[in-house]
């Protein structure tokens, strides 16, 4: 049958399989999701993430990630036709842009080098996000040059990484790795709570930083599982 030139988006497509329905690669519409989630989510945790910091900081981390996450869900909404990788790199900037703090650089950086890294022209499967991860994890060390045990995001950022590669190399699919990553990053947040800080702002309290969780590596876990959730996982 013959389709007419401007035709291919009419009632036909409805019956292909639609795309990031099924989760199992990480493409635009996932992405999209994942942002919705986030924003949703931070919302919902704001409260907790302005305690945490206001124990060991100065009590804005709740309202950095709500406005980076509320910021990035307008941005989104603005760029129909972009690949996953196009669109994970616009939250990035937008987190750098209107987020302040050590976190929007940081996270900024986080999301622009998984964009970076994640595959152009095709849309990422657990392979290749797990190595985007692990490529966003250098990219905030070389930034804030946090190790892992330092009390920051890094020691749920790393920890999600590492898994997420041993589980996709094991053969897991999106779903399960992005199972993997969620826990050790939710895992390595709570360990924090012993740590005593040695970097960013709660590092000055020395000794008083420790007992409690730090407010980056919980955030981290949440982006995480955002993205857990948005995959259906
Ligand atoms: P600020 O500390 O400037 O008020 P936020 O409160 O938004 O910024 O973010 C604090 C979080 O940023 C910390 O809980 C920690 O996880 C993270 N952080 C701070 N400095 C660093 C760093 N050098 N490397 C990695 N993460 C860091
Ligand atoms: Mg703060």
């Amino acid at each position: 049958m013959d389709i007419p030139p401007g035709t291919t988006s009419g009632p036909d497509r409805t019956s292909l399989p639609q795309e990031g329905s099924t989760g199992d690669r990480l493409d635009a519409v996932l992405v999209q999701r994942w942002v919705h989630e986030l924003d949703r989510r931070l919302r919902a945790s704001e409260v907790r993430l302005t305690e945490l910091d206001a124990a060991i900081g100065d009590a804005d981390h709740g309202a950095n990630m709500t406005r980076g996450a509320r910021a990035a869900a307008a941005r989104l909404a603005d760029e129909p036709g972009s690949s996953a990788a196009q669109l994970v790199a616009a939250v990035g900037h937008t987190f750098s842009r209107s987020v302040g703090g050590a976190s929007g650089p940081l996270y900024g950086t986080w999301f622009s080098a998984l964009g970076r890294t994640l595959p152009g022209d095709h849309d990422a499967d657990a392979t290749e996000l797990a190595a985007a991860l692990v490529a966003a994890l250098g990219a905030v060390q070389h930034l804030g040059a946090a190790e892992r045990g330092d009390k920051t995001m890094v020691d749920a950022l790393a920890p999600a990484a590492d898994r997420a590669l041993a589980a996709a190399r094991a053969g897991a699919d999106l779903a399960g790795t992005l199972r993997m990553a969620v826990g050790a990053a939710e895992d390595g947040a709570l360990a924090t709570v012993p740590l005593r800080a040695r970097r960013g702002r709660a590092s000055y309290l020395g000794a008083r930083s420790e007992g409690h969780q730090d407010p980056g590596a919980t955030s981290a876990a949440i982006v995480l599982d955002a993205l857990r959730q948005a995959a259906g996982a």
